[in-house]
């Protein structure tokens, strides 16, 4: 039996995550499961499961788990300090799954411990990504990507000899607004923004693979996990989303993962690693598939991956700015505060002001968080009083 904390079990991830407890109870025993205020579907997920420990983030949402668990056995807790505890639990594999840089101090307590942290939660790689890989180097624990492209890349990436690796190549499913034109994406909404065309996932990321944003965090994820340079990651759009990512070798061979667009193919891969589980993953079907296209993402339509790729050049400050600022514009629009394309605009303008930032603490990338956040508000503000 293998012991499991999953942290974000309400979001999109966690809940994949269950399923596959769900579809074979008798390989896991489930240690912590945490959520931010949803403490009704935490309690019926962790009654189900049999978790020893359910933590809510709000405070507010205590009373309300410790009713709903009354009688069961299964202790609870509200709070950060809570969240963080539950993270310095033992358990043998640690789900991050919480979205956003609100999952850093779990992400980092967990792999302080040790053990294997499978991370989806890529803002804290984006914003702490050095200060992670250097708590893993200390503890022994292995970090497993979650991330289905960077699952993918996992696999076939040839650790042995990372010199023998030309380049990594992120697919892109393009998102929902791959073909409009600037004129038609400016007037998008978050119900169509959110309406992904092959993965279902929540709102700041599906917000985020409309913008391309998605895939610009994702390159910065790449350089924290793998021995590359920025040089050395590109990215491709793929609609289709069956090929998971690439790796280029220097002889010119080529190495692919694909399976169908499911995130319970990655989040097995990590849970059970090193061993291969089954799943209940709709199994691909190449032919009915037919055709897998490619093309070139375009800079005009989509600048995000530009000010990505400057912001994991310049590094230290610039990272945690860009992942700060957009995580308040994409909430700023999510509440149609904004329009879609000014998500991007205070992206860059919160990027050029905050470029100069420390980094190398864990104070130093709070602070810089905070202060991306203040910068990030200000302009959404300015944006509405035009
Ligand atoms: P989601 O919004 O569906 O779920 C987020 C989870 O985090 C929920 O359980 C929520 O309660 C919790 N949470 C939110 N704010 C919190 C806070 N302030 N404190 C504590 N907990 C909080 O998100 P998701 O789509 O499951 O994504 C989770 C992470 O995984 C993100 O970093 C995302 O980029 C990454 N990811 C997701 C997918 C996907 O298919 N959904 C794919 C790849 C990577
Ligand atoms: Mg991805």
């Amino acid at each position: 039996m293998r012991s499991v904390s999953i942290f974000g079990a309400t979001g999109s991830v966690g809940v994949s995550a269950l399923e596959l407890i769900a579809h074979e109870p008798d390989r896991w025993s489930v240690e912590a499961l945490t959520a931010n205020t949803n403490a009704q579907l935490l309690a019926r997920q962790a009654k189900a499961c049999g978790a020893h420990m359910a933590v809510v983030a709000a405070d507010s949402a205590y009373a309300e788990l410790k009713d709903a668990l009354s009688g069961t056995g299964i202790e609870c807790a509200a709070g950060t300090a809570a969240l963080e505890e539950a993270a310095m639990r033992s358990a043998d594999v640690t789900l991050a799954a919480i979205v956003g840089a609100a999952g850093l101090l779990t992400t980092l307590r967990a792999v302080e411990q040790g053990g294997i942290v499978a991370i989806a939660n890529k803002e804290t790689l984006v914003c702490a990504g050095p200060l992670v890989t250097a708590a893993a180097q200390a503890s022994g624990a292995r970090l497993l990507p979650v991330d289905s492209e960077h699952n993918a890349i996992f696999q076939v990436f040839d650790f042995d000899a990372p010199e023998s690796v030309a380049r990594i190549i992120l697919t892109a499913s393009g998102g929902p607004f791959r073909t409009l034109s600037c004129e038609q994406m400016r007037t998008m909404t978050p119900d169509q923004a959110i309406a992904h065309p092959v993965w279902s996932m929540g709102a700041k990321i599906s917000v985020d693979s409309a913008t391309l944003m998605n895939k610009g965090l994702e390159m910065i994820e790449a350089a924290r996990l793998f021995p590359v340079g920025p040089d050395q990651i590109d990215v491709v759009v793929h609609p289709q989303s069956i090929v998971h990512s690439f790796v280029e070798y220097i002889d010119g061979s080529v190495l692919a993962q694909l399976g169908s667009p499911d995130m319970k193919t990655p989040i097995a891969y990590a849970l059970a690693y090193p061993e291969r589980i089954s799943t209940p993953v709709e199994r691909l079907d190449l032919v009915s598939a037919g055709r897998l296209d490619f093309e070139a993402p375009d800079p005009q339509r989509f600048p995000a991956l530009r000010l990505a790729r400057e912001a994991l050049e310049m590094d230290g400050g610039a990272p945690i700015a860009l992942n700060a600022a957009n995580e308040v514009a994409v909430e700023a629009f999510l509440k149609k505060r904004i329009g879609f394309l000014d998500i991007c605009a205070i992206n860059e303008e919160v990027m050029g002001r905050m470029s100069g930032a420390a980094a190398a603490t864990l104070e130093d990338v709070q602070q810089a968080d905070s202060a991306a956040r203040v910068l990030a508000g200000d302009a959404v503000s300015a944006r509405q009083r035009r």
